[in-house]
């Protein structure tokens, strides 16, 4: 043991480990967890509080009078931007947001500028990333760009991304249908799958692009992620678009363009539609489901779609997961917002009554993860008409207060939100030392404490933008400290935050 580290304690609090509480201690030492304890430190017999003279060891104590301890949140899905789009949002306000939301590791989408699809712009990140003070830990996607080659693959393994995003929008030209194509909303799930075999006939040039992609994805031990909408042209969006804001007025729609919106990118056509596509891919390019690389489907938001997936892919069990963002579980079209045009986002917010049956399949464990697609863009740029302002919104300072109230209130488990928003997201890529209290386990921790009802407001968001749809929504949650890798990097009496976070890579821990 070095004699120089430094030892915290943290005392009577209510620890989450092996998927129960214990009303105890937690020795961090060094950057790691050492060990977890039932009852009070002081109790124990060791009543030195700063100097344990045997070993010279400074022990710093936080008596945390019942507060929870939790292992840091994890989000698969954040958009931190950089590079061009700095207005946005940078490496380092995005993580202070982070951090301030609990959030100790992020992994960041490739559709910045230019985007993170070739190694030349991977490797000009990684540079910015580890020379900017970064307050969580941070590891990269690529990206299917027109610059996109994929023997480079192997290469970006090494130099660290967790997987590969897919945007259909962003890459029509090699994708085989548009849900123009010959898609129906009577249909039923299934359905489409067994049709699309026909239609990838008569795309043998683009199937194969595809398949070779899925073979690549395997071969390096990379996911691939995938944005579920069919890709569209803008003349026919914006034609169901103005249809449905002329239903929003007959109906009365509390707000027509968010209803609209949802109307032009519908569940079954455009959702379910393009999941089908990539159910029907896998049981064309791999048979056997072990072959099949892992894939996972983001920001899903449909009870529907999320069946789907349990039927056709989970139970035949080719490798894939499901991740559900906290403002599809929480928010629908109907509710109250400072401003449309802040709730716009893609895949678009739905009905209450789809919003209701997708929070009770998350209740009942059918989703694998959270991810919060912290999205944000300038108030000037959601400034402007809703069909032309680009989807997204902050989220990440807010996200975790609102999935805790959401415990505090009952609505799910505690056991079930850390599996959905640190150890699974742990699991899927590829970081055993994280997502868990543990000993040995890295001191990513956070502290939490049940408050009375408080409404979130903007002005005390850490991340770039301070705007949000979540504006006013009512909580009941504050996180007290963060631990980062065993150092105190956020404590929300002082206010201080401490930049401690840094680069990840997939293989590292291997
Ligand atoms: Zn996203």
């Amino acid at each position: 043991m070095n004699a120089q580290q430094n030892r915290i304690v943290l005392n009577n609090a209510r620890i989450f480990t092996n998927n129960t509480l214990i009303l105890g201690h937690l020795i961090i030492e060094g950057n790691k967890i050492q060990s977890i304890h039932e009852g009070s430190f002081s109790n124990l017999g060791n009543e030195q509080n700063d100097q344990d003279n045997s070993n010279n060891i400074k022990i710093k104590i936080f008596d945390l009078e019942n507060a929870l301890v939790l292992p840091g949140f994890i989000d698969m899905h954040v958009h931190f931007r950089d590079f061009e789009q700095s207005s946005k949002e940078t490496l380092e306000t995005g993580s202070k947001g982070a951090l301030f939301g609990g959030v100790t590791t992020v992994i960041t989408m490739p559709n910045t500028n230019p985007p993170l699809s070739s190694l030349k712009s991977i490797e000009s990140f990684q540079k910015k990333l580890n020379n900017t003070p970064i307050y969580c830990n941070i590891g990269i996607y690529s990206g299917i760009k027109q610059d996109f080659n994929p023997s480079e693959l192997p290469v970006m393994k090494k130099k660290g991304i967790f997987g590969v995003k897919v945007y259909p929008g962003d890459f029509s030209d090699n994708l085989p249908l548009k849900w123009e194509d010959g898609w129906r909303s009577d249909m039923y799930p299934g359905e489409f799958t067994q049709k699309i075999s026909q239609i990838l006939d008569n795309f043998q040039q683009k199937y194969d692009y595809w398949r070779q992609l899925f073979k690549l994805c395997k071969e390096n031990n990379v996911p691939i992620l995938f944005h579920p909408e069919l890709p569209r042209d803008q003349k026919s969006l914006k034609k169901i678009y103005e249809q449905g804001l002329k239903i929003a007025e007959i109906e009365n729609s509390p707000n027509s363009h968010l209803f609209a919106h949802h109307v032009s990118h519908p569940v079954y056509t455009n959702e379910l539609g393009f999941v089908e596509m990539i159910i029907a891919f896998l049981y064309q390019f791999f048979p056997e489901p072990k072959d099949a690389p892992h894939v996972h489907f983001v920001h899903v938001s449909s009870a529907e779609v999320i069946e789907v997936i349990q039927e056709m892919l989970k139970k035949k069990e080719y490798p894939c997961s499901i991740e559900v963002s906290p403002h599809h579980l929480l928010l629908n079209y109907d509710m109250k917002f400072p401003s449309e045009n802040y709730a716009k986002v893609l895949v678009p917010l739905r009905s209450p009554e789809i919003q209701q049956q997708l929070k009770k399949e998350w209740q009942s464990g059918k989703a694998d993860v959270i991810g919060t697609d912290h999205a944000p863009h300038t108030y000037k740029e959601k400034s402007q008409d809703f069909f032309s302002i680009p989807s997204g919104f902050p989220s990440i300072d807010f996200a975790s207060r609102i999935l805790l109230s959401q415990v505090f209130q009952g609505e799910i488990s505690l056991a079930q939100l850390v599996e959905m928003y640190s150890t699974h997201p742990a699991k899927l890529l590829n970081l055993p030392h994280k997502g868990k209290i543990a000993p040995d386990m890295d001191a990513d921790l956070i502290v939490v404490h049940q408050t009375e009802p408080y409404r979130l407001n903007h002005t005390r968001m850490k991340s770039k933008q301070k705007w949000t749809p979540w504006e006013s929504y009512q909580v009941s949650a504050e996180i007290d400290y963060v631990f980062l890798g065993g150092k105190l990097a956020f404590e929300r009496n002082s206010g201080i935050f401490t930049p401690f976070g840094t680069f990840l890579n997939r293989d590292s821990e291997l």
